[in-house]
């Protein structure tokens, strides 16, 4: 076996290529009662699988960026915390954000693997995922670091890929089913995802909170486990530097992709059938895909082709809106969670294959500096354009007035455009386009630009509408406001009776609660 050593990086463009680790969790309570066997042992960065059936000669060994040792407890001298976890995968990634890069980190695994407990963990100390403990993170620094001259701005937005449909997790109204568009300059993107400004590490836990309740409720109303959904929930970073000397603005902007991907056990293995079994098809699509996306891209490094074969991120949403992060502009971590149990040992070996083929795909990672500038500019370039057309093809009487410039509050007036390359290599030229299409492609891109000119004030106004509906949706589906009335949440009332939801996934228990009003209740 070859054991590479800890701080010996495996592979030799380790800040190009996606970081992968592996992290096995404890037996769970089912597993310690039945004796199940640990089929998962470690050394350094090499987690070997053996066979049950072959105890003999059926060990594979694999080396990761990471391996974690989680299955016992902190008393073992190599026993990977929550904490550990986050300081070699979280510091990293957060570190490449205030640099200005796009950061995405993917949990990939079985259902009950560790997923969730690895991104978002539980409340207590010291259980806290990586999600929670990088935005405490980022508001410390910001706290640290920000300046008159250096100021800083957090948008989320926390979305769920149920069935190839978004769910925006952050807006009660939304019930699903947002279109996912893809503009010229903007790429892919969901349209009406609300993005909300938040001020501290407490305006994003609520978010965080809120946003798992919603997909509780959500799952609730339809019969489903969130072991079937893909929970994406994205950090916008801006940071704006004054340089004194100059005069000069710039701008960096970093967006932070957190995934728990839904579980990748095959329908077939759950004992799904008929409809389950074809929901399975399609709830799997994202996943299947994300696995050809990967596969491709190794195969594309490893065949050292000057132009690779033909990616399918297009072939869904969650591989669609990752494309950026997948072998794009963006530095990609992937933890794929184990079970450590000998009954698994069939789906555990298919998450180490595909957790050692993600690790040969590199991301060609630049820095976001001055996006909005360039991409406002360059979108009111094809307002004109558009406008022209529609002008020529005389519909100039069907245009509404051009909307009034405005500049955007605590920003300097635009510079004149530099010869600064366009993005992306530049708008493509448009393709003929009827009067329709182009009215519509006017639309969308007025819609884009006043979103990025809104002002923080009005995006912190927006973010305060939607908390008291979101609130309001979740009194109504009967999550309890604390008497103060302000903070949402499970509290348990103490003199009324109550029920409370049980599931098998921590993540969505006790979630929601309904008060037994006076009276009889059926
Ligand atoms: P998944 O999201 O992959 O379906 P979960 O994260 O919900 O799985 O994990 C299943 C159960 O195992 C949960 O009760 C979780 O708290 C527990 N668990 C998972 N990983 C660990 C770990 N490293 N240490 C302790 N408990 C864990
Ligand atoms: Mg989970």
């Amino acid at each position: 076996m070859k054991d590479p050593g800890r701080d010996k990086p495996i592979a030799t463009m380790a800040g190009a290529s996606v970081k992968v680790a592996v992290r096995v969790r404890p037996f769970n309570a089912r597993e310690s009662s039945r004796q199940a066997k640990c089929v998962i042992q470690m050394q350094g960065n090499t987690t070997c699988i053996t066979n049950p059936k072959l105890p003999k000669d059926g060990t594979k060994c694999f080396a990761f960026d990471y391996s974690y040792w989680s299955h016992t407890s902190e008393e073992d001298p190599h026993f990977a915390s929550q904490r550990r976890v986050y300081q070699d995968i979280g510091e990293e990634m957060l570190l490449h954000a205030f640099e200005g890069y796009n950061v995405c980190v993917l949990a990939y695994g079985q259902t009950g693997a560790g997923k969730s407990y690895t991104m978002m963990g539980r409340q207590e100390a010291g259980q806290q995922g990586i999600i929670p403990q990088l935005c405490e993170d980022l508001f410390a620094r910001i706290g640290r670091e920000g300046s008159p001259d250096l100021t800083f701005s957090v948008e989320v937005s926390y979305m769920e890929i149920y069935c190839e449909r978004v769910r925006d997790l952050l807006n009660p109204k939304s019930r699903g089913g947002l279109r996912v568009r893809e503009h010229p300059l903007m790429g892919p993107y969901v349209q009406d995802l609300s993005r909300l400004a938040v001020t501290s590490f407490e305006d994003i836990a609520d978010l965080m909170d809120s946003g798992n309740k919603a997909r509780t409720v959500a799952a609730t109303n339809m019969n489903e486990t969130s072991s079937r959904s893909h929970a994406v929930f994205t950090i916008v970073f801006t940071q704006r530097r004054h340089d004194r000397l100059t005069d000069l603005h710039t701008e960096k902007v970093s967006r932070i992709s957190l995934v728990d991907l839904a579980g990748s056990e095959r329908a077939d293995a759950s004992g799904a059938k008929g409809t389950r079994l074809k929901e399975g098809a399609n709830i799997n699509k994202s996943l299947t895909t994300l696995g050809k996306v990967i596969s491709t891209l190794a195969e594309a490094q490893n065949s050292k082709k000057k132009k690779p074969d033909f990616i399918p991120y297009r072939d869904s949403v969650l591989t669609w809106l990752l494309k950026e992060s997948l072998g794009g502009n963006s530095r990609t971590a992937m933890i794929a969670a184990l079970s450590p149990a000998d009954i698994n040992y069939e789906e555990t070996l298919s998450t180490l294959r595909y957790a050692d083929r993600t690790k040969q795909i590199r991301c060609h990672a630049v820095i976001n500096e001055d996006p909005n500038a360039r991409l406002i500019r360059e979108l009111r370039q094809e307002v004109t354009r558009l406008r022209e057309l529609l002008c020529a093809q005389g519909l100039a009487h069907a245009l509404a007035p051009p909307p009034r410039r405005r500049e955007r509050g605590r920003r300097p007036p635009p510079r004149p455009p530099p010869a600064a390359p366009p993005l992306n290599g530049g708008p493509e030229p448009l393709p003929p386009l009827g009067p329709a299409e182009a009215m519509e492609r006017l639309q969308e891109t007025e819609k884009i630009i006043a979103e990025l000119n809104e002002t923080w004030e009005e995006k912190l106004r927006r973010t305060e509408a939607l908390r008291l509906e979101r609130e309001a949706l979740l009194a109504e589906m009967g999550v309890a406001l604390r008497e103060d009335g302000g903070t949402v949440g499970v509290f348990s009332p103490k003199k009324t009776p109550h029920l409370v939801n049980l599931n098998e996934d921590p993540l969505m228990s006790e979630c929601l609660l309904y008060h037994i009003k006076d009276g009889v209740t059926r």
